[in-house]
Parts: structure tokens; C-alpha cells; sequence
């Protein structure tokens, strides 16, 4: 078996309003079935997911999580503006974000934006691979996939690497179960987080300085195509999360 990665060289910096999509297009040939794997940077600056930080105004309760954990309480405030639940606020902010995903700082950060801008992640990026898609559809002709990526750190593990926050057009987890092992057991448990490894393959292209590589695409692995898929598909459900259940317990014996 054999898939192929590879940059789509020549993209500007990406400014509000641009049209990923017809860039995409312009800068490279696509062809049916790849998998177009998109920095979620990039699609937060084109649909202006960003916030002036000059006017947040922080509450007292970010003004006193970012005292404790030596953050910026503007950047504390915007987290918390798009968190449903901190599950941990010290000595690191972990959120999940009003999408269900879960990460630090809510994925916002100034890393490759201009100096007074906080960048957020994409506030709907299922809807915004979708738009992505059947624009890329449009302009091109080419039925794709398209995967949105963010460089997230992991529990347990040094070191960061890419995940999706959003898909379109392909099967984000993939069902192991019921298939027959080498020995003929039948596999009980395993689903597959394609869609976090394409974007963690995707994400070492990318790099995460000034390489201006946001967008990789991928070639000659079958991503199980289907229409109405979301990336909601990955998260676990409340009820069925022992690591959540153990952090609230955690939080209320502190409180
Ligand atoms: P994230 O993983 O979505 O948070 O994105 P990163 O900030 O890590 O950036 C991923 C890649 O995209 C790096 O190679 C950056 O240099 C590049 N990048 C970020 N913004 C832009 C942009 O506006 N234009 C271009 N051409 N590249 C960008
Ligand atoms: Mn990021
Ligand atoms: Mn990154």
C-alpha cells in the first residue's frame, strides 16, 4: 500500500474574507478522492474568528485564573467566552470549547496572527470543511475530503500533534469491530481515529513556524466517503468519560 503527502505551496497570508477554497484550486492540481487537510489558522483568519485584544474586557474570575496559572487574563477571558466546561483551570486552562472539543486555551493563542489578535478556532469548522468542499466542488470540479486541523497537546505525553476539529466527507472514525483478527478472533473495541491520524500525518508537513504551509493534501487512501459526517463523531460521550468523571471529582474536592 502506498499514500502520498505533499504541501500546496504559494498561499499568501490568509486575510478575512479570502476564498480558500478558489486558492486551493489555483495553487494546486486536484484530483477526485483526496483529502485536502486545512490549518485550522488559516480558516479562523478567513472567516475572521479573531478578537482585538484590546477589547476584551477580562472578569474577576480571569483576572484570577490567569493570576495562578501566569496567563494573559484577556486571553483567560476569550477562552472562557468559548468554553461550555473548564475541566482543568490550573496549572493549565482545559476546556471544551462550544463545539465539544476539547483542549488547552480552547485552541486560541497570537501564534501566526498579527501581534494584537487573539485567533480563535473556527466557531462552526464541520460547517466550515463542508462550505470548503463543495466550493473546492464548485470551482474545480473535484469531489474531496477535507479535513481541519489543529496542533493539540495530549494527556499523558510530551509533545503536540495534529487533530481534526472538523471533516466533510469522510468517515472520521473508523469501525474495527466484528472484523476477524490474524487469528480469527473477533476484534471487540477498536475504532479507529482516522481522521486524527491524516491530520497528524498532515500536521508534520505543516510544521507550526513561519514554513507558511497551512494546507497538505493526501493522495491514495481511502477516507470511506460519505456525506453527512461530523467530527462531533470522535467525542465520547459525557456519560461514558472516566477521565472527565475523575477531573470533576477532582475540582469539587478542591473546592
Ligand atoms: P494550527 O496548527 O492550525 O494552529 O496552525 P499553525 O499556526 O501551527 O500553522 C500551521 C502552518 O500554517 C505553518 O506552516 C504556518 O507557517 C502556516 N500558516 C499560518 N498562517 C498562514 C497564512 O496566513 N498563510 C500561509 N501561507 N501560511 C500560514
Ligand atoms: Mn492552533
Ligand atoms: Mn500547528
Amino acid at each position: 500500500m502506498r499514500m502520498e503527502l505533499f504541501t500546496v505551496d504559494g498561499l499568501p497570508l490568509i486575510k478575512k474574507g479570502d476564498d480558500l477554497a478558489s486558492m486551493i484550486c489555483e495553487c494546486t492540481e486536484l484530483e477526485d478522492h483526496d483529502a485536502v487537510v486545512i490549518a485550522s489558522t488559516i480558516v479562523a483568519k478567513a472567516e475572521g474568528a479573531m478578537v482585538l485584544k484590546s477589547d476584551v474586557v477580562p472578569s474577576e474570575r480571569a483576572i484570577s485564573i490567569a493570576k495562578r496559572i501566569g496567563k494573559d487574563p484577556a486571553l483567560v477571558q476569550v477562552v472562557l467566552d468559548r468554553s461550555v466546561e473548564e475541566l482543568v483551570e490550573c496549572p493549565l486552562l482545559l476546556v471544551e470549547n462550544l463545539n465539544g472539543h476539547v483542549s488547552i486555551n480552547a485552541g486560541i493563542d497570537d501564534s501566526n496572527v498579527e501581534d494584537n489578535y487573539f485567533l480563535e478556532l473556527p466557531h462552526d469548522p464541520d460547517g466550515s470543511a463542508k462550505t470548503i468542499g463543495e466550493r473546492i466542488a464548485d470551482r474545480c470540479g473535484k469531489d474531496v475530503s477535507v479535513i481541519i486541523t489543529d496542533t493539540n497537546g495530549r494527556a499523558f505525553k510530551i509533545g503536540q500533534t495534529g487533530v481534526a476539529v472538523g471533516v466533510y466527507r469522510m468517515h472520521p472514525i473508523l469501525d474495527w469491530r466484528g472484523e476477524k483478527d490474524l487469528f480469527g478472533n473477533e476484534l471487540e473495541i477498536t475504532e479507529e481515529a482516522v481522521a486524527d491520524e491524516i491530520a497528524s500525518a498532515a500536521n508534520l508537513l505543516m510544521g507550526e513556524a513561519a514554513g507558511g504551509n497551512p494546507v497538505v493534501i493526501v493522495r491514495g487512501f481511502d477516507l470511506h466517503t460519505r456525506d453527512d459526517v461530523s467530527v462531533k463523531e470522535m467525542y465520547r460521550p459525557d456519560n461514558e468519560d472516566i477521565i472527565r468523571k475523575g477531573l470533576r471529582c477532582l475540582r469539587q474536592s478542591s473546592d
